[in-house]
């Protein structure tokens, strides 16, 4: 057979692809720096840089053959075959390779089941859409302590490391899943946590079981029913558990993100509301308890059946539904709320649902012609009488408004299409509120104890459950924060992998010159940056009463000089943005309205003058955090990222302040609490989970390779594991590494001196490269340290 040429690319992408697995992948890990290289080619597409291409290939293959995982003489031949020709074709045989590689390598390992895969030391889940026998007591018992080699990649390794490194170090952690919706970031959270809290050893069982509930409590509330996923987190989610310096867990603080508040009024075809609701409407069903919370099984509530699905009989009579209900209570009881307040919770909700029956029609009158009129008065009682408020009062709230105009107040009446706004920004503000309120009340009930002392409490595992990048057909005001959020926190992978980390190589004259990364913060400041960033410029425009969609994108455009934003052609208010995962196209329709998302003043004195004081509360107090705490956050996050304090500004870190209330948008609040999360992250160690979802249907068994593909590239998983590579992620005193590792170049029974020649001697024996020499400790990347491990195992 004559050898296969370069313009036979079917056929020598085959090979190619061989010798490339042959190389690079062992057992179960696909050897990051193959992934370097394919990033480079992929993701960047960088054409005019084959050169280097090239070099990197020759030092990759270099690299490998001195780990000794592939034979010299074949490596020859095929370096022959890929250097002589042109370097487009190299090109086109990386992605070759990308495609075949690390698709592949995760499809066979997915029909196998194993959902599991480490890519450097990211672990990356792909949804098997079926029960798995893997989480078993057994299972549990197996990864603790256990080497990671010793085990198959498994979501429990991942919390064995994070840990083991609270024990050994005394560090906060902090685990970040990702990925799209369905993926299974909620299910890795929850595997995450049960298996921390048998590692918590929670001496106090309440509390265990209390710490297990808080995530089916909060997704009764926060999840949904969509056409991507059943049980869909319409929230981010960020839990802390909370250890001893000894590793027992001690207790539990949740933090929500941007809850998708206008389900609450709207959902989309196929798509549902909360899934409290149908809960508690099934639930109180059960109980003969309707009519006390004045809902009626005959008619089921308008936020209930959208126009797409009647549900109507179907809720109250849904068997699972009256089960959730009981779980959700038992859950609330468990955890320590009042039966009072437990009542307080579902008139709020029953408030809610009534609300969205009141009905309104235009009435003509001599002088005004759009003045409205309240049609069903029933409705409105019972709102009122749940929220325990006038209904004289709500009425007039709903169909007037104040205006102050030369120092004089002038009521104006609201037209059919101003009443219908507000009834929905106070259901949908009462809901926000409310989840607020419980997430807030949780986090009291499982504060660690008081009477330990601050160092007893004081160790975090953070486990941040977000939305992963988004892009859609069409692109709305959501993906903008979603987007904004993966930006901020792509950016907090970079600093912390690499601005934080060169502080030490600077103490330890380590030359660190060579990490080079991709820095995102011009993206941030386009963002962020005050006053002249997207969010400023969204906030200033939704302050102008005459301002619209349209006026807004020309405000971007007329002020967003980059090339990372653009405005594409043919696309009404559509503009661009090329984020770090790809290329978006927003539209901006409905920007100002979703930005402003303003209860007017007169719903919030009418409800603080509510005789339940939960509802008094929902409006009165800052509910997730104190000034104080924002304070100290704001103080935080500043020192560590942003030392310019132009960028990171002080108006809005107050959100929830009273007096703000009528002003505060929805982008500055989002501001906020980016701050607040990047805050408490930036207080961990990072480990990284990515979830992806091997096809549309739900399917088991299932892989679609396409699918996978764009994921690789959007939850930036080589991206990722470039920069876990670039960084020493080990640092071993010389003393320890000596003891460790001397038999890889000395006797047994030598004693060699505790210097860095010693260590620099069994770094050159055991033939690795790239790490670097401190002044005190040997710098390593952590697959240095797996080859060392296995050489001693070899050794001994
Ligand atoms: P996400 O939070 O990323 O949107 P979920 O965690 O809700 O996704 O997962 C969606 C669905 O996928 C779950 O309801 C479950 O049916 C399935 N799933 C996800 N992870 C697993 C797993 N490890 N084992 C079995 N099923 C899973
Ligand atoms: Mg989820």
């Amino acid at each position: 057979n004559p050898p296969p040429t370069l313009h036979q690319p079917e056929l020598w992408s085959h090979d190619f692809n061989d010798f490339i697995s042959r190389c690079l992948i062992k057992d179960f890990e696909l050897r990051p720096n193959v992934l370097d290289l394919l990033q480079h080619v992929f993701i960047k597409q960088t054409v005019g840089r084959e050169k280097i291409l090239q070099k990197q290939l020759i030092e990759l293959t270099d690299l490998n053959q001195q780990i000794g995982l592939i034979e010299k003489t074949r490596i020859k031949d095929q370096t022959a075959v890929v250097f002589s020709e042109n370097t487009l074709d190299l090109l086109t045989a990386c992605f070759f390779l990308f495609q075949n590689i690390v698709t592949e390598q995760l499809q066979s390992r997915y029909s196998r089941d194993q959902i599991y895969t480490y890519v450097g030391d990211i672990l990356i889940a792909v949804n098997p859409f079926r029960k798995m026998e893997i989480y078993t007591p057994q299972h549990t018992k197996m990864y603790i302590g256990a080497k990671r080699t010793a085990n198959p990649p498994h979501i429990f390794a991942v919390a064995d490391i994070a840990y083991q490194s609270v024990v050994s170090y005394n560090t906060d952690q902090c685990v970040v899943i990702s990925g799209e919706s369905g993926a299974g970031k909620t299910e890795s959270a929850h595997l995450l946590v049960q298996q921390l809290t048998v590692l918590g050893k929670a001496n106090n069982r309440t509390l265990q079981e209390k710490i297990l509930l808080v995530n089916s409590l909060v997704e009764a509330f926060g999840n949904a029913c969509t056409a991507i996923n059943d049980n869909s987190s319409r929230f981010g989610k960020y839990l802390e558990m909370k250890f001893t310096c000894g590793g027992t867990v001690v207790g539990a603080k949740i933090c929500e993100y941007l809850l998708e508040k206008s389900r609450v009024i709207h959902q989309a075809v196929g798509e549902r509301n909360f899934h409290i609701f149908y809960y508690v409407y099934a639930g109180l069903a059960d109980r003969k308890k309707l009519a006390h919370y004045k809902l009626s099984d005959s008619k089921t509530p308008k936020y209930l059946c959208n126009e797409h699905i009647k549900l109507g009989p179907d809720i109250v009579s849904n068997a699972f539904y009256k089960e959730q209900f009981d779980a959700v209570e038992q859950c609330f009881k468990v955890i320590g709320f009042t039966l009072e307040e437990l009542g307080s919770v579902y008139s709020t909700l029953a408030a809610i649902l009534n609300s969205g029956d009141i009905e309104f029609s235009a009435v003509a009158s001599e002088h005004q012609t759009d003045k409205s009129n309240i049609t069903n008065m029933s409705a409105l009682e019972n709102v009122a009488s749940l929220l325990r408020i006038r209904s004289d009062e709500l009425q007039e709230a709903l169909t007037s408004h104040c205006v102050v105009a030369r120092g004089e107040t002038i009521v104006r009446p609201n037209t059919v299409e101003k009443a219908v706004e507000v009834r929905d920004a106070m259901g949908k503000a009462l809901y926000g509120r409310l989840f607020s309120w419980i997430v807030n009340r949780i986090n009291v009930l499982l504060r660690p104890d008081s009477q330990l002392g601050e160092a007893e409490k004081g160790l975090n595992i953070g486990i941040l459950d977000i939305f992963g990048f988004e892009n859609f057909k069409k692109n709305s005001f959501e993906q903008l924060c979603i987007n904004i959020a993966n930006e901020q926190i792509q950016f907090y992978f970079n600093q912390h992998i690499f601005a934080w980390e060169q502080d030490e190589y600077l103490n330890e004259e380590v030359d660190a010159r060579m990490i080079e990364y991709e820095d995102n913060r011009p993206l941030l400041d386009l963002f962020l940056q005050k006053p002249m960033g997207m969010l400023s410029l969204l906030d200033e425009e939704s302050r102008f009463p005459q301002a619209t969609d349209q006026t807004l994108v020309e405000k971007f455009e007329d002020n967003l000089k980059t090339k990372s934003f653009w405005r594409p052609k043919r696309v009404d208010l559509g503009f661009g943005i090329h984020h770090y995962a790809g290329k978006v196209i927003y539209n901006a329709a409905g920007f100002l309205s979703k930005n402003r998302e303003t209860l007017p003043a007169d719903i919030i004195l009418l409800l603080r003058s509510s005789e339940n004081e939960l509802i008094r509360k929902l409006v009165t107090h800052p509910l997730t955090k104190t000034g104080k705490e924002a304070t100290l956050l704001l103080s935080g996050f500043c020192g560590v990222f942003s030392p310019d304090p132009t960028n990171c500004g002080d108006a809005p870190y107050h959100p929830r302040e009273t007096t703000n209330m009528k002003t505060q948008t929805v982008a500055s609040y989002f501001r906020y609490s980016l701050m607040d999360l990047l805050s408490k992250m930036v207080a961990g160690q990072p480990h990284f989970v990515r979830c992806i979802k091997p096809n549309n249907d739900r399917q088991a068994n299932k892989f679609d390779r396409e699918k996978v593909l764009v994921q690789l590239r959007y939850t930036g998983v080589l991206e990722t594991a470039k920069i876990r590579r670039q960084g020493y992620s080990h640092r071993i005193l010389f003393a320890n590494f000596i003891k460790r590792y001397y038999l890889l170049a000395f006797n047994a029974h030598e004693e060699p001196p505790v210097t860095p020649e010693t260590c620099a001697a069994i770094m050159e024996k055991a033939r690795l490269e790239n790490w670097a020499m401190g002044k005190t400790k040997v710098f390593l990347k952590y697959y240095h340290v797996e080859h060392l491990n296995l050489m001693v195992q070899l050794t001994t």
